[in-house]
């Protein structure tokens, strides 16, 4: 549980950090999670780079070594990829964005963690509750 918060906070947070607030995030009894909408980013590097956050925010809180416990991120982040930059490229372009998640969810790790304890306790947080936990 503690994982999905985080990952979840990071997501939400990069989102943020390009400009765009989340209505809604919530975690479930099962343990998954979900940012729901609003309007998002058309641009596939920061796509990717929002699909990546939240699977380093989860390795940074976690400890774990690497994303393989987020394949439906990673996936994801990797089809947008093939889609924009050509399969060609894909390794150069994925360890760019990843590096870009990793420099963002570093950089607000104050707010990632606001946020992901504020789902902890409440398990869903509102578009307001979530920017008022981002501003402070
Ligand atoms: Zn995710």
């Amino acid at each position: 549980m503690r994982a999905t918060a985080y990952h979840e906070a990071g997501h939400v947070v990069a989102r943020h950090a390009f400009g765009f607030a989340p209505t809604e995030v919530s975690i479930r009894r099962d343990g998954s999670g979900l940012v729901r909408g609003g309007a998002t980013t058309k641009r596939p590097g920061e796509i990717i780079i929002i699909a990546l956050a939240g699977p380093v925010a989860e390795v940074l809180a976690a400890g774990a070594r690497d994303l393989g416990t987020c394949r439906g991120d990673i996936v994801y982040a990797m089809r947008v990829l093939d889609a924009a930059y050509g399969a060609d490229r894909a390794d150069e372009v994925f360890e760019l964005h990843a590096a870009a998640a990793h420099d963002i969810v570093r950089a607000r790790w104050a707010s990632v963690e606001r946020v992901a304890e504020a789902l902890l306790a409440k398990r869903r947080l509102s578009g307001r509750q979530v920017r008022a936990l981002l501003a402070s």
